[in-house]
């Protein structure tokens, strides 16, 4: 294990690295296998600053700026895979989106709990009928007087289970709003699922809203501003934090790959000194050093807040799951046998890198927005103009 300096005990950064190694990485089997992330290690990772890491310190969070906060997701997906998942859904896709688009009076009444951990946020977008046409959602609200009623059912959000508030998208006729619904309004019920593939302590649940009457104080950004708005902006914080998944699962294949490569022998010499093998090993190495610099150029444009920003995110999410997926299922070769039993975490990972490619947009539909992008900038070019490559 590394040695730190006291300083750099003081850095976010190195603290979520800290807490990862120590507190996450031994655990994350009982987690998958028990279905559920403790109160306890929650708990520590809103007193570590973790919840509130990408909040701006004004809202109680540390104001990390997006290359330390990648590093960080990266050290808590490389330990455990469903509680990186929390900092996707409550600090990316909840939290940073409340920072840029609610209103400060908003941000005010819960932006601080969140950022602090005193309360839990999840995000509602996705119902049965409407998955990758997330616009198409059919929870309808209507405004009467000074308050908003919601009426419909969300199916797999993550945390719902355990969430104290949620940020919900829903249509009226074709306008789409953003509202945040506390879980004790009357008429909010929280159904569990259970039976995923991975992610399974992430308490996913649906959740269905009857008659829910909610403030108009806790209407997001504005009326019409939901899905073409308020979705996207978490959308583009919840991609550049599955890219940062995918290079953290990524990495930890590749190490257990390497530690068993190293140790076991077959044909009177170890696995790793045969070629084929060695392939597997050199593939998954430049894979993940090609994925990390992927997001790191995404982290550098989004501090710029350069308008490339958004593509360079879902090239980035695009790469590092598609890789994820290759290095773990190279790990499970490795592994053999043991590479498809649970008493070796090559199982484990392999399951968790194939959800990477379903969520905040599966690949097929990254692969649509790269390719319209492609052909904007690129035919632009072969027919002599001046367009830049990004
Ligand atoms: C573990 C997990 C956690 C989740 N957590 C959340 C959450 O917290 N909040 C939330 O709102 N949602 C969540 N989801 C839902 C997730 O966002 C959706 O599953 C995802 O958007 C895909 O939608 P779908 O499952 O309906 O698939 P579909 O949209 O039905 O797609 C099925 C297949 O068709 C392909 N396809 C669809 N349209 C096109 C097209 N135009 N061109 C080419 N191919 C296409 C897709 O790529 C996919 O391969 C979660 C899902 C999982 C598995």
């Amino acid at each position: 294990m590394r040695q730190v300096s006291e300083e750099q005990t003081r850095d976010p950064v190195v603290r979520a690295r800290l807490f990862a190694e120590h507190e996450l990485a031994d655990r994350a089997g009982e987690f998958d296998r028990t279905g559920r992330l403790p109160r306890d290690v929650i708990r520590k990772m809103a007193d570590e600053g973790l919840l509130g890491a990408a909040v701006p310190k004004r809202w109680g969070g540390h104001g990390l700026d997006p290359l330390a906060y990648g590093e960080l997701t990266e050290s808590v997906g490389k330990a455990c895979a469903s509680t990186r998942a929390l900092l996707t859904v409550h600090t990316s896709l909840v939290c940073e989106t409340l920072a840029e688009r609610a209103s400060d009076r908003l941000k005010g009444k819960y932006l601080t709990d969140l950022a602090t951990g005193r309360r839990i946020g999840c995000f509602a977008l996705s119902e049965a009928e409407a998955g990758s046409d997330a616009a198409s959602v059919t929870t309808r609200y209507v405004k009467k007087g000074d308050i908003f009623v919601l009426d419909g059912r969300k199916k797999w959000i993550s945390f719902a289970g355990i969430a104290d508030l949620l940020l919900v998208f829903a249509n009226d006729n074709g306008v789409s709003s953003a509202f945040l619904v506390e879980r004790d309004m009357p008429g909010v019920e929280i159904h569990p699922m259970s039976g995923f593939l991975g992610n399974r302590a992430t308490h996913i649940a649906e959740v269905s809203f009857t008659d829910v009457e909610v403030p108009a104080e806790n209407l997001v950004s504005g009326i019409g501003l939901g899905f073409g708005f308020v979705a996207n902006t978490a959308l583009f914080h919840g991609r550049y934090s599955i890219a940062w998944a995918g290079v953290a699962i990524a990495q930890a294949a590749l190490e257990v790959m390497c530690a068993y490569a190293t140790e076991r022998e077959q044909f009177g010499t170890r696995i790793g000194s045969h070629q084929l093998v060695q392939k597997m090993v050199a593939d998954a190495v430049t894979q993940v050093a090609a994925a990390r610099e992927l997001c790191r150029r995404a982290g550098r444009l989004r501090l710029e807040r350069s308008t490339d920003a958004v593509m360079a995110t879902n090239i980035a999410k695009y790469f590092s799951s598609t890789i994820a997926q290759q290095v773990t299922s190279d790990a499970v070769q490795v592994l053999g046998g043991n590479g498809c039993w649970d008493q070796y975490p090559a199982e484990r990972l392999f399951r968790e890198a194939k959800i990477l490619e379903i969520i905040e947009g599966t690949s097929q539909l990254q692969q649509l927005m790269i390719a319209d992008y492609g052909y904007k900038k690129f035919a632009v070019r072969s027919r002599g103009g001046e367009d830049e490559v990004l």
